[in-house]
């Protein structure tokens, strides 16, 4: 047969690769961003009970109501903004999901989509596989991947159609603050370009910051797809439940590609996510109990020769190996893991060009176990 691939340029995913490999040589596995404790056993009981209950036919097209109106109460309680659970509020399969129908929905043949690298990796592909021509700006640890909006600005064109940003980030583990949304909001308030937010480390924030979700600020809000995932708050990346929050007309066009994507996200877990939202505590505790996870990891590695800034939200702290040698990041990544034992992931992989800038990120979504293991490796290099 003579496929034509429409993606020629794709391989396997690094996070695929690196856990692969951490598998093969029986590795710690730091590399792709999963917890390796289980959920609290409440949610599992939750969805033991209705799977029982026989809740295992399609769900509604926009997920069950009770999961949407409590999705919608608790946006309210955080933010003091209104979403209508009955057309502003889908539930979808995973974030990656709510990401590629928010790109589909918006993106036609040749319009820019403005990317701020380092970037998940699911972003730029979604893009291409729309006819949308990706356009970057470079954010570097020397600035302590700062945002430059006079450097943002200056990529607006009349074919920019949608900007993408996420916050708390991965890899770098940076967050926006309430005078980047600002700064965002002047530059974009005139203009008719969309936004897409990746939030789904919304509760994975440290220090007491407090998450700027860009539905916080108005102009943002009335252009925004806001993603979420359930699968980062509950310790439940397999689950891949996720949500998206957006305008009435927005989410009507985002509605339209998920019907013909999946159609709907799995019943069960739905009702029992949509119980378990009622107690806030649930999600109000995640922010101490990842700051400790963070500080855990950061005391393991503090007598290795390793530098870095403490991140301030997600479940990722980035290093810079400088001091230990001056081997690319890709090929180091592979050889701790063959080596000594401990994966991660080689930062020059969120880059388009793939940037060296001698960065390998850890995920310490790990018990303490892990982590005290890890970082004896990771001291002795
Ligand atoms: N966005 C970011 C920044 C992520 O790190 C992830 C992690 N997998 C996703 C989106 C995808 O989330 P989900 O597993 O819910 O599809
Ligand atoms: N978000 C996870 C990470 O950044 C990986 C998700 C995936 O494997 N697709 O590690």
């Amino acid at each position: 047969m003579n496929l034509i691939s429409k993606q020629p340029n794709t391989g396997t995913t690094i996070f695929t690769v690196m856990s692969k490999l951490a598998s093969e040589h029986e590795a710690l596995n730091l590399s792709q961003g999963f917890p390796n404790f289980d959920c609290s056993p409440k949610l599992t009981e939750l969805v033991n009970h209705y799977l029982k209950k026989g809740m295992n036919q399609y769900a509604p097209m926009a997920g069950i109501q009770s999961l949407r109106e409590i999705i919608a109460q608790k946006v309210s309680d955080l933010y003091q903004v209104n979403y209508h659970p009955d057309s502003e509020v889908t539930v979808v399969s995973g974030a990656t999901e709510a990401l590629y129908a928010a790109i589909t929905a918006i993106v036609h043949q040749g319009d820019e989509v403005i990317l701020l690298e380092p970037c998940y990796d699911s972003y730029t592909p979604a893009i291409t596989l729309n006819g949308g021509i990706p356009v970057y700006v470079t954010l570097t640890p020397e600035n302590e991947y700062k945002i430059d909006w006079s450097i943002v600005k200056s990529k607006i064109t009349e074919k920019t159609k949608l900007i993408i940003l996420n916050t708390p980030h991965n890899p770098t583990g940076t967050v926006l603050s309430e005078e980047d949304l600002n700064r965002l909001s002047d530059i974009l308030k005139d203009t008719n370009i969309f936004l897409i937010s990746d939030e789904v480390y919304e509760h994975i924030i440290f220090d007491g910051l407090s998450h700027w979700s860009l539905l916080r600020n108005p102009v943002l809000k009335e252009r925004s797809f806001i993603c979420g995932s359930f699968g980062k708050t509950f310790h439940v990346t397999g689950w891949k439940v996720g949500y998206c929050l957006a305008p009435k007309q927005l989410s009507e066009e985002f509605r339209k590609v998920h019907q013909w994507l999946t159609f709907s996200t799995v019943t069960p877990i739905q009702y029992a996510l949509a119980d378990f939202l009622q107690e806030p505590e649930n999600y109000l505790s995640i922010p101490q109990f990842y700051q400790e996870k963070r500080d855990k990891f950061l005391t393991c590695i503090q007598d290795s020769r390793f530098t870095f800034t403490p991140a301030k939200g997600s479940f990722f702290q980035c290093v810079n190996y400088e001091k230990i040698t001056q081997e690319n990041d890709y090929d180091l990544a592979i050889r701790l893991t063959k080596e000594i034992g401990v994966a991660s992931i080689p930062v020059s992989v969120f880059y388009h060009q793939k940037n060296d800038f001698k960065i390998l990120r850890f995920c310490f979504a790990k018990d303490d176990e892990t982590l005290e293991r890890a970082g004896e490796k990771l001291s002795k290099l």
